[in-house]
């Protein structure tokens, strides 16, 4: 872990990193106690007063914030080869979050070197103002999904933002948020302004939590974990940013170009091997085409190769962890149980070179209701409940009853409709006529059970940073 200025090991209760695609150890990660969550946070409380840091102009901030986006391009090779061995997404996948990573430093470079302060409106003899402060150390908890997107979308507008931070990366990728952290010495960034410690949710995670000296929290990963931090926050009276799981809609009306909604359909939910936080995992189809949709959706999710994620042309690799695919498992039993029809999938791959890897086959489930529990929960892998839908109205009652909202995405030539069921979902990102479209610069976050507050856009600066008034008198006192 980097603590400081220090690089320390820990071999007690160290973790071990398995690669899902072979079951082999790749290596021990140290595991921070609770005196190293003292000591990173110390650090880190340290760092954001020195002025090296505090003082650093806003763009020689953003001139680190540029160099660390340099350092992840060079070093892109080691860190796209670290997030496969830790979680077995696919070479191309891990490629393309290296270059999403850079360019999330780059953004927030931008927006440290431009955005400024307010002169509000005065309604007296006075100037008013509103300038924009760090809070202090701020907590970053990640997920192992994508680690690499997933920390670059917290530390750089936290840095940018002028604060200190403690990353307390997933226990199942622990790797990439060290590299990170190493290649942002190397751009200057000064000692304790980025601290790294890997370790449990358990230990680890609630301790940082709960430290004094934490003064915001910025957390994605499920939603009961996220409930739990948002109650020791609560009583801390220290505000946190909360990116959680989702069950999100996926919708094929019956003028959409099939072939395009179902290779959308498919990407939505089986890249990644369908452990993305945004998978449109629910899909309702509109009844004229159902039946349609079904055979060309089952069709291509055969045609998906599943395979070693160095492999040439693997569209999907393994589940991240052997625990997460027997959670996917049970899942598949429950679905069975509740009266759910398997279309395709619902087993692990039979090729004898993935028996020893965390494999699972695209899995499509029918003949369930919006109530059952594979429809209600989140599964995180790589299955697909189909439902089908009557009209627009008994689409968006179907779509908005679940305790989630974080994305949908619509199929439909009718772009009036498209606008009105948009507006009608409640999520937080909604697609039309595309899926898992993206952008730094747009505001990413959930409704209901899926998360509070926004990651990315500008306003993302401005998540971590709290707003201080300044009033001046401008009248000359009557002597
Ligand atoms: P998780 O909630 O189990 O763990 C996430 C992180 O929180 C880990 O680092 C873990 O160690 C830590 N943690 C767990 N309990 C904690 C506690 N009480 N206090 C402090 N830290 C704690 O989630 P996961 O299984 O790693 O990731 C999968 C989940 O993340 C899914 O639900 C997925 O939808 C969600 N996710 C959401 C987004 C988003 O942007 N909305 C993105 C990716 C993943």
């Amino acid at each position: 872990m980097l603590i400081g200025d220090e690089w320390i090991t820990r071999s007690a209760d160290a973790l071990e990193s398995i690669n899902p695609a072979t079951g082999a150890v790749n290596y021990h990660v140290s595991a921070a106690t609770e005196t190293d969550v003292n000591a990173a946070v110390a650090a880190a409380h340290e760092a954001v007063r020195q002025p090296a840091w505090r003082d650093l102009l806003p763009h020689k901030r953003a001139r680190i914030l540029q160099r660390i986006a340099d350092g992840i391009e060079a070093n892109a090779e080691e860190l796209a080869t670290l997030q496969m061995l830790e979680n077995g997404k696919v070479w191309r996948e891990c490629q393309a979050q290296v270059a999403a990573a850079a360019a999330v430093y780059r953004y927030f470079a931008a927006a440290c070197e431009t955005l400024g302060s307010e002169v509000t409106p005065a309604r007296g003899d006075y100037l008013s103002m509103t300038v924009y402060e760090p809070y202090g150390v701020v907590a970053a908890i990640t997920p192992w999904n994508s680690p690499m997107t997933m920390e670059a979308q917290k530390i750089a507008p936290a840095l940018a933002a002028g604060n200190a931070v403690v990353l307390k990366p997933s226990e199942i990728t622990p790797s990439v948020g060290l590299v990170v952290a190493r290649i942002a010495r190397e751009a200057g960034l000064p000692p304790g302004v980025l601290n790294v410690i890997p370790g449990t949710g358990a230990v680890a995670g609630r301790a940082l939590v709960a430290h004094r000296d934490v003064r915001m929290v910025s957390f994605t990963g499920g939603t009961a974990s996220g409930r739990a931090i948002a109650s020791v926050a609560a009583e801390r009276l220290i505000p946190v940013g909360l990116e959680l799981g989702g069950k999100s809609p996926h919708v094929i009306f019956d003028d959409a170009d099939l072939d395009a909604a179902v290779a959308g359909v498919a990407g939505g939910i089986f890249e990644g091997s369908g452990q993305s936080c945004v998978a449109g995992s629910r899909l309702f189809v509109q009844r004229r085409v159902y039946d349609t949709v079904l055979e060309r959706l089952v069709a291509h999710a055969e045609g998906i190769r599943v395979d070693l994620p160095d492999t040439d042309g693997a569209q999907m690799g393994p589940i991240a962890s052997f625990a997460q695919r027997g959670r996917i498992e049970q899942m598949i039993e429950t679905a069975r149980r509740e009266g759910g029809c398997i279309a395709t999938g619902g087993r692990r791959p039979s090729e004898k070179r993935l028996e020893n890897g965390a494999f699972y086959q695209p899995t499509v489930i029918t003949d369930l209701p919006n109530q059952a529990t594979p429809v209600r929960e989140e599964i995180f892998g790589p299955v697909l409940c189909v439902l089908a839908f009557d009209d627009e109205a008994d689409l968006v009652a179907q779509a908005n009853d679940t305790a989630f909202g974080l994305a949908a995405g619509i199929w439909t030539a009718d772009y009036r409709r498209a606008w009105r069921v948009a507006r009608a979902i409640e999520a937080g990102t909604v697609w039309i006529n595309t899926y898992k479209q993206l952008s730094i610069a747009t505001p990413f976050g959930g409704f209901k059970d899926s998360g509070i507050g926004r990651e990315k856009g500008l306003s993302g600066v401005r998540l971590y940073q709290q707003s201080k008034a300044l009033y001046w008198q401008l009248d000359t006192p009557a002597r």
